[in-house]
């Protein structure tokens, strides 16, 4: 079918293209601005202007949306705007207004952006217009709403009445446009995630450590992380753990709080042999300030880098979860994405594992590979539930700029609803539920096939480390290349990042562990 050139959506009094090349790219794929004008190839001619009543400064909205705004600039933002939404096609003219507040602009960009398109093009999500912004986090803020309506008099931390959630459920339908299954998902994941963050007190110091080890033996074809080839990398690995060592000791040198979740993540940490492994693992936890009852886990995603002995440092080292991280559970598929491990490589992963006296362990699988389009996903998923790890967490494949499966430029296509995956994905869920799993954490990602979710579900408490990863509530200290810190202030997430290349990381770790002691000292 021909495709006009010509629609175009503008931007009229704010420059938040960001915003509206996030909801752009699920419908028409990677579209870059011309100034405040994307054009867009569509079937159908149309136009959308998406303005707000008054001149929105993008310096001064950046600012507020990182907590950084003075009191002089902020008087020079509107208290309320209208934005004003029009879409005009070949059937005429429709327009959506709504008051808005400045620090909701974007979100509400996203959201009225996402009304008009799903107009414009037929196209439903199951998230409906829900993107760019937490869905917990939305679905915990309806809540705490409902509850200051409903029973203002009960303390924030009670659960939620049945009431309560059934107002959300209708507003995250209505409202939001969220289909009833992912509405009835996220409210009780949000519960879980919130019952999980009681566990920690941010106000009192509380913070979780990420260390990561940027090595894989090979790269799967979906990777866009800044992972190396442990084989072609070895020269670098020595220094590598030589450095994170070292930036462990500089900056936990004067901490003496302990941690409540470290995570051994990457790449795949446990591509180191066998000594190297060892010594890595117990000289960055002996810098950490210990006490009992941490939550340790390592991820040992790739099978074929399970041994005994590493089960066995991994165990005496004091790690309570581990993580193996299966994909799928079939040879082909392995193969297809270049994960270059057999299924049986994982079965005897999972096996060693338990016989080393691992009780908790999680498995990830992921939805959408190529080839297992034919419910290759479900049985992967019932073979893993056969195994019987503690966790299962089901991702979407997201394929991210870099990836070599990106390499026919996939990542610039839309990500329209395929049916066929949505069903999947709902069906995995029910059949862990019916296994005994709950949901504990969901997030998303913009480049997720048909804007689906990565959800954990567990038979436990769940991973502490996971849903304060994700919440903007915790202090987190990264280690190693790449590795992000954040520190709350204000209820707003302020990050510093380790540069991600090898040789740069190590060679300036001095100067990175001094950049970071001084960042983390406003904690
Ligand atoms: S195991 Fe994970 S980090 Fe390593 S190449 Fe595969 S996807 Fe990337």
């Amino acid at each position: 079918m021909q495709k006009y050139e010509n629609s175009k959506i503008i931007l009229i009094n704010h420059k938040e293209t960001a915003a509206v090349a996030d909801v752009v790219r699920q419908y028409f794929g990677n579209i870059q601005p011309q100034g405040m004008t994307f054009s867009i190839p569509s079937e159908e001619y149309f136009i959308i202007s998406c303005s707000s009543s008054e001149i929105l400064l993008p310096d001064l909205i950046r600012k507020l949306m990182r907590g950084k705004l003075t009191a002089a600039e902020k008087m020079k933002l509107p208290k309320t705007f209208e934005l004003i939404i029009t879409l005009q096609n070949n059937a005429g003219k429709r327009l959506w207004r709504e008051e808005s507040k400045p620090v909701d602009l974007r979100r509400n960009i996203r959201r009225l952006l996402h009304v008009a398109l799903s107009e414009q093009t037929g196209h439903k999500f199951p998230w409906g217009t829900l993107s760019g912004v937490r869905p917990t986090q939305v679905a915990l803020e309806i809540l705490d709403k409902n509850r200051s309506r409903l029973k203002p008099e009960l303390p924030a931390g009670l659960p939620y009445s049945s009431d309560e959630k059934k107002m959300a459920l209708v507003e995250l339908e209505e409202y939001w446009k969220v289909s009833q299954s992912k509405a009835k998902l996220l409210l009780e994941t949000a519960e879980a995630e919130k019952q999980i963050l009681q566990r920690v007190d941010p106000e009192a110091g509380d913070y979780i450590v990420y260390v990561g080890l940027p090595f894989c033996p090979t790269r799967c074809n979906y990777c866009s992380f800044i992972t190396e080839s442990a084989v072609s990398q070895a020269k670098f690995l020595e220094d590598y753990v030589a450095a994170v060592i070292t930036e462990a000791k500089g900056i936990f040198q004067d901490i003496e709080r302990p941690p409540r979740a470290v995570y051994f993540g990457g790449g795949t940490p446990t591509s180191l042999e066998e000594n190297l492994f060892d010594y890595y693992i117990n000289e960055v936890l002996a810098a950490i300030p210990d006490a009992d009852g941490i939550e340790c886990t390592m991820e040992a995603g790739r099978p074929d880098t399970i041994t005994a002995a590493k089960l066995n440092s991994i165990k005496k080292a004091g790690f309570n979860k581990i993580c193996i991280n299966p994909q799928t559970m079939l040879d082909a598929t392995l193969e297809a994405v270049g994960r270059r491990h057999s299924v049986a490589d994982t079965v005897k992963a999972f096996e060693m594992s338990r016989q080393a006296g691992f009780n908790d362990i999680n498995m990830d699988l992921i939805a959408g590979l190529p080839g297992d389009e034919k419910d290759g996903f479900l049985y992967s998923l019932q073979r893993v539930i056969e195994l019987g790890p503690e966790a299962v967490t089901l991702h979407t494949l997201s394929v991210k700029r870099g990836a070599i499966l990106d390499k026919d430029d996939k990542a610039s296509n839309p990500f329209l609803p395929q049916i066929w995956l949505i069903r999947q994905m709902e069906e995995a869920q029910q059949m862990l539920r019916s296994a005994g799993y709950r949901p504990y954490y969901l997030y998303r990602q913009k480049t997720a096939r048909s804007g689906l979710e990565n959800s954990g579900f567990s038979k436990n408490r769940g991973s502490l480390y996971n849903v304060a990863m994700m919440s903007d509530e915790v202090t987190v200290i990264g280690l190693g290349s790449g590795a992000t810190s954040k520190v709350i202030c204000n209820n707003m997430a302020d990050r510093i990042y380790n540069p991600k290349e090898l040789k740069m990381y190590i060679e300036r770790i001095k100067l990175i562990i001094e950049q970071k002691r001084k960042f983390l000292s406003r904690v």
